[in-house]
Protein backbone atom coordinates (compact mmCIF):
# COMPACT_ATOMS: atom_id res chain seq x y z
CA UNK A 1 0.00 0.00 0.00
CA UNK A 2 1.36 3.48 -1.13
CA UNK A 3 1.47 6.11 1.64
CA UNK A 4 -1.49 8.88 1.72
CA UNK A 5 -0.18 12.25 2.52
CA UNK A 6 -1.87 15.28 3.01
CA UNK A 7 0.58 18.44 2.85
CA UNK A 8 -0.18 21.87 3.31
CA UNK A 9 1.49 25.52 1.32
CA UNK A 10 1.15 28.07 3.22
CA UNK A 11 2.50 30.41 0.61
CA UNK A 12 3.07 33.66 1.83
CA UNK A 13 0.54 33.83 4.20
CA UNK A 14 0.45 34.69 7.69
CA UNK A 15 2.72 36.68 10.50
CA UNK A 16 4.37 34.99 12.67
CA UNK A 17 2.31 35.30 15.51
CA UNK A 18 -0.48 34.20 12.66
CA UNK A 19 1.75 31.08 11.74
CA UNK A 20 1.93 29.64 14.82
CA UNK A 21 -1.34 29.95 16.07
CA UNK A 22 -2.65 27.86 12.59
CA UNK A 23 0.08 25.51 13.54
CA UNK A 24 -0.97 24.96 16.91
CA UNK A 25 -4.21 24.40 15.95
CA UNK A 26 -3.77 21.63 12.96
CA UNK A 27 -1.40 19.89 15.70
CA UNK A 28 -3.90 19.80 18.26
CA UNK A 29 -7.20 18.87 16.12
CA UNK A 30 -4.77 16.27 14.05
CA UNK A 31 -3.64 14.74 17.26
CA UNK A 32 -7.80 14.24 18.47
CA UNK A 33 -8.51 13.62 15.42
CA UNK A 34 -6.49 12.94 12.46
CA UNK A 35 -6.40 9.43 11.07
CA UNK A 36 -3.10 7.15 12.03
CA UNK A 37 -2.16 6.30 8.42
CA UNK A 38 -1.98 9.88 7.29
CA UNK A 39 1.11 11.64 6.92
CA UNK A 40 0.47 15.48 7.61
CA UNK A 41 3.09 18.05 6.55
CA UNK A 42 2.59 22.17 6.94
CA UNK A 43 4.72 24.15 4.95
CA UNK A 44 4.98 27.23 6.77
CA UNK A 45 7.24 30.38 5.17
CA UNK A 46 10.81 29.94 6.25
CA UNK A 47 10.70 32.32 9.25
CA UNK A 48 8.21 30.42 10.77
CA UNK A 49 9.86 27.54 10.16
CA UNK A 50 12.31 26.85 13.56
CA UNK A 51 9.28 28.12 15.89
CA UNK A 52 6.98 25.55 14.26
CA UNK A 53 9.04 22.74 14.18
CA UNK A 54 9.29 23.92 18.21
CA UNK A 55 5.39 23.49 18.58
CA UNK A 56 5.64 20.47 16.60
CA UNK A 57 7.83 18.79 18.83
CA UNK A 58 7.11 15.80 20.70
CA UNK A 59 3.93 14.53 18.18
CA UNK A 60 4.95 12.91 15.30
CA UNK A 61 1.34 13.21 13.34
CA UNK A 62 2.22 16.92 11.45
CA UNK A 63 5.21 16.90 10.39
CA UNK A 64 6.91 20.21 8.88
CA UNK A 65 8.64 21.79 5.34
CA UNK A 66 10.16 24.42 3.49
CA UNK A 67 8.39 25.84 0.55
CA UNK A 68 11.36 26.15 -1.46
CA UNK A 69 15.27 26.04 -1.11
CA UNK A 70 18.59 27.16 -2.99
CA UNK A 71 19.92 24.48 -5.92
CA UNK A 72 23.69 26.12 -3.80
CA UNK A 73 24.93 24.73 -1.10
CA UNK A 74 26.11 27.46 0.78
CA UNK A 75 28.66 30.88 0.18
CA UNK A 76 27.73 34.58 -1.47
CA UNK A 77 23.82 34.09 -2.25
CA UNK A 78 22.18 37.11 -0.89
CA UNK A 79 18.68 36.31 0.27
CA UNK A 80 18.74 32.68 -0.44
CA UNK A 81 18.14 30.01 2.04
CA UNK A 82 20.04 26.28 2.26
CA UNK A 83 18.84 22.53 2.16
CA UNK A 84 21.69 22.62 5.08
CA UNK A 85 19.87 25.13 6.81
CA UNK A 86 16.87 23.52 6.20
CA UNK A 87 17.85 20.54 7.32
CA UNK A 88 19.59 22.35 11.13
CA UNK A 89 16.16 23.70 12.05
CA UNK A 90 14.52 20.16 11.77
CA UNK A 91 12.44 20.38 8.70
CA UNK A 92 12.16 17.07 6.61
CA UNK A 93 10.21 18.20 3.76
CA UNK A 94 11.02 20.46 1.22
CA UNK A 95 8.43 21.99 -1.77
CA UNK A 96 10.54 22.08 -4.82
CA UNK A 97 9.38 23.47 -8.68
CA UNK A 98 5.85 25.23 -7.68
CA UNK A 99 4.44 26.67 -10.46
CA UNK A 100 4.97 30.09 -8.94
CA UNK A 101 8.07 29.73 -8.57
CA UNK A 102 8.76 28.21 -12.27
CA UNK A 103 6.42 31.44 -13.31
CA UNK A 104 7.21 34.40 -10.97
CA UNK A 105 10.94 33.89 -10.40
CA UNK A 106 11.49 31.92 -13.49
CA UNK A 107 13.13 28.80 -12.00
CA UNK A 108 14.08 26.27 -14.56
CA UNK A 109 13.81 22.37 -14.95
CA UNK A 110 17.53 22.59 -14.48
CA UNK A 111 17.77 24.63 -11.73
CA UNK A 112 14.68 22.50 -10.17
CA UNK A 113 17.29 19.21 -10.50
CA UNK A 114 20.06 20.98 -8.34
CA UNK A 115 17.81 21.80 -5.42
CA UNK A 116 16.33 18.46 -5.72
CA UNK A 117 19.89 17.29 -5.17
CA UNK A 118 20.54 19.87 -2.61
CA UNK A 119 17.56 18.95 -0.71
CA UNK A 120 18.20 15.08 -1.15
CA UNK A 121 22.13 15.37 -0.18
CA UNK A 122 20.26 16.94 3.21
CA UNK A 123 17.76 13.98 3.61
CA UNK A 124 15.06 16.16 3.30
CA UNK A 125 11.55 14.79 1.02
CA UNK A 126 11.41 16.99 -2.05
CA UNK A 127 7.62 17.62 -2.55
CA UNK A 128 8.12 17.78 -6.47
CA UNK A 129 5.66 19.95 -8.36
CA UNK A 130 4.34 19.53 -11.58
CA UNK A 131 1.67 20.51 -13.66
CA UNK A 132 0.47 22.15 -17.09
CA UNK A 133 -0.92 25.81 -18.19
CA UNK A 134 -4.57 26.08 -19.62
CA UNK A 135 -3.00 26.84 -23.33
CA UNK A 136 -0.93 23.73 -23.14
CA UNK A 137 -4.30 21.67 -21.85
CA UNK A 138 -6.39 23.31 -24.52
CA UNK A 139 -3.88 21.61 -27.36
CA UNK A 140 -3.68 18.57 -25.56
CA UNK A 141 -0.60 18.79 -25.24
CA UNK A 142 -0.68 18.32 -20.99
CA UNK A 143 0.90 14.67 -20.50
CA UNK A 144 3.66 15.24 -22.60
CA UNK A 145 4.55 18.62 -21.32
CA UNK A 146 4.56 17.04 -17.35
CA UNK A 147 5.78 14.26 -18.15
CA UNK A 148 8.80 16.35 -19.49
CA UNK A 149 8.95 18.39 -16.70
CA UNK A 150 9.97 14.99 -14.55
CA UNK A 151 12.20 13.55 -16.90
CA UNK A 152 14.53 16.78 -16.91
CA UNK A 153 13.96 17.41 -12.77
CA UNK A 154 14.26 14.34 -11.62
CA UNK A 155 15.38 11.08 -14.47
CA UNK A 156 19.21 11.64 -13.05
CA UNK A 157 18.36 10.64 -9.80
CA UNK A 158 18.50 6.95 -9.00
CA UNK A 159 15.72 4.60 -8.01
CA UNK A 160 16.81 4.88 -4.09
CA UNK A 161 17.26 8.84 -4.09
CA UNK A 162 13.60 8.39 -6.36
CA UNK A 163 12.19 6.60 -3.35
CA UNK A 164 12.59 9.48 -1.44
CA UNK A 165 10.37 12.12 -3.44
CA UNK A 166 6.65 12.71 -3.69
CA UNK A 167 5.51 14.00 -6.66
CA UNK A 168 2.77 16.74 -6.75
CA UNK A 169 0.75 17.07 -9.92
CA UNK A 170 -1.00 21.18 -9.83
CA UNK A 171 -2.57 22.12 -13.19
CA UNK A 172 -1.46 25.76 -13.05
CA UNK A 173 -5.30 26.52 -14.33
CA UNK A 174 -6.94 24.74 -11.12
CA UNK A 175 -4.42 26.64 -8.34
CA UNK A 176 -6.01 28.99 -6.48
CA UNK A 177 -8.45 29.71 -9.10
CA UNK A 178 -11.71 27.85 -7.46
CA UNK A 179 -11.61 25.65 -10.92
CA UNK A 180 -10.63 21.89 -9.58
CA UNK A 181 -9.72 19.66 -12.12
CA UNK A 182 -12.38 16.59 -12.16
CA UNK A 183 -11.52 13.37 -10.59
CA UNK A 184 -11.32 11.97 -13.95
CA UNK A 185 -8.70 14.55 -15.06
CA UNK A 186 -6.65 13.79 -11.78
CA UNK A 187 -6.79 10.12 -12.18
CA UNK A 188 -5.05 10.12 -15.65
CA UNK A 189 -2.65 12.51 -15.43
CA UNK A 190 -1.26 10.55 -12.38
CA UNK A 191 -1.56 7.58 -14.17
CA UNK A 192 0.62 8.32 -17.07
CA UNK A 193 2.78 10.21 -14.28
CA UNK A 194 3.17 6.75 -12.97
CA UNK A 195 3.59 5.27 -16.05
CA UNK A 196 6.41 7.52 -17.14
CA UNK A 197 8.00 7.10 -13.76
CA UNK A 198 8.09 3.05 -14.57
CA UNK A 199 9.67 3.56 -17.56
CA UNK A 200 13.03 4.67 -16.10
CA UNK A 201 12.78 3.12 -12.83
CA UNK A 202 10.82 0.00 -13.60
CA UNK A 203 7.33 -0.74 -12.09
CA UNK A 204 7.62 -1.46 -8.35
CA UNK A 205 9.51 2.03 -7.90
CA UNK A 206 6.69 3.77 -9.78
CA UNK A 207 4.09 2.06 -7.87
CA UNK A 208 5.73 2.68 -4.35
CA UNK A 209 6.14 6.38 -5.58
CA UNK A 210 3.49 8.85 -3.73
CA UNK A 211 1.66 11.36 -5.98
CA UNK A 212 -0.66 14.19 -4.89
CA UNK A 213 -2.93 16.31 -6.27
CA UNK A 214 -2.85 19.92 -5.93
CA UNK A 215 -5.21 22.89 -7.69
CA UNK A 216 -8.49 24.34 -5.73
CA UNK A 217 -8.48 21.21 -3.02
CA UNK A 218 -11.35 21.64 -0.60
CA UNK A 219 -13.49 19.79 2.13
CA UNK A 220 -15.95 19.54 -0.31
CA UNK A 221 -14.09 17.77 -3.25
CA UNK A 222 -11.06 15.91 -1.43
CA UNK A 223 -13.01 12.95 -1.06
CA UNK A 224 -14.05 12.21 -4.90
CA UNK A 225 -10.45 13.35 -5.62
CA UNK A 226 -8.70 11.05 -3.56
CA UNK A 227 -10.26 8.13 -3.90
CA UNK A 228 -8.64 7.20 -7.53
CA UNK A 229 -6.34 4.63 -7.40
CA UNK A 230 -3.44 6.69 -8.43
CA UNK A 231 -4.32 10.23 -5.90
CA UNK A 232 -2.47 9.69 -3.34
CA UNK A 233 -3.45 13.04 -1.20
CA UNK A 234 -3.49 16.38 -2.05
CA UNK A 235 -1.09 19.42 -1.59
CA UNK A 236 -3.24 22.47 -0.45
CA UNK A 237 -3.01 25.61 -0.74
CA UNK A 238 -5.62 28.29 0.19
CA UNK A 239 -8.17 25.54 2.36
CA UNK A 240 -4.50 24.95 4.54
CA UNK A 241 -4.80 28.34 5.66
CA UNK A 242 -7.77 27.42 7.99
CA UNK A 243 -6.79 24.84 10.30
CA UNK A 244 -10.54 23.07 10.42
CA UNK A 245 -10.74 22.96 6.48
CA UNK A 246 -7.06 21.45 6.40
CA UNK A 247 -8.10 18.84 8.56
CA UNK A 248 -11.59 17.70 7.33
CA UNK A 249 -9.23 17.38 3.85
CA UNK A 250 -6.75 15.19 6.05
CA UNK A 251 -9.64 13.02 7.07
CA UNK A 252 -11.23 12.15 2.93
CA UNK A 253 -9.58 9.53 2.05
CA UNK A 254 -12.04 6.70 2.51
C1 LIG B 1 -0.89 25.22 -4.33
O1 LIG B 1 -0.51 26.34 -4.59
O2 LIG B 1 -0.04 24.33 -4.07
C2 LIG B 1 -2.31 24.96 -4.35
C3 LIG B 1 -2.72 23.74 -4.54
O3 LIG B 1 -3.13 26.05 -4.17
P1 LIG B 1 -4.74 26.06 -4.04
O4 LIG B 1 -5.12 24.86 -3.20
O5 LIG B 1 -5.06 27.34 -3.36
O6 LIG B 1 -5.28 25.96 -5.42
Amino acid sequence: MRRKIVAGNWKMNKTLPEGKQLASEVINIVADEGPADVEVIINPPFIHLAPVVQLAAGQDKVKIGAQNCSEYEAGAYTGEVSAAMLRSVGVDYVIIGHSERRQYFGETSEQLAKKINRALEQELQPIFCCGEPLEVREEGAHFDYVCTQLTESLFHLTREQLARVIIAYEPIWAIGTGQTASAQQAQEMHARIRAHLATQYGEEAANKTPILYGGSCKPSNARELFANPDVDGGLIGGASLNARDFVEIVKSFS
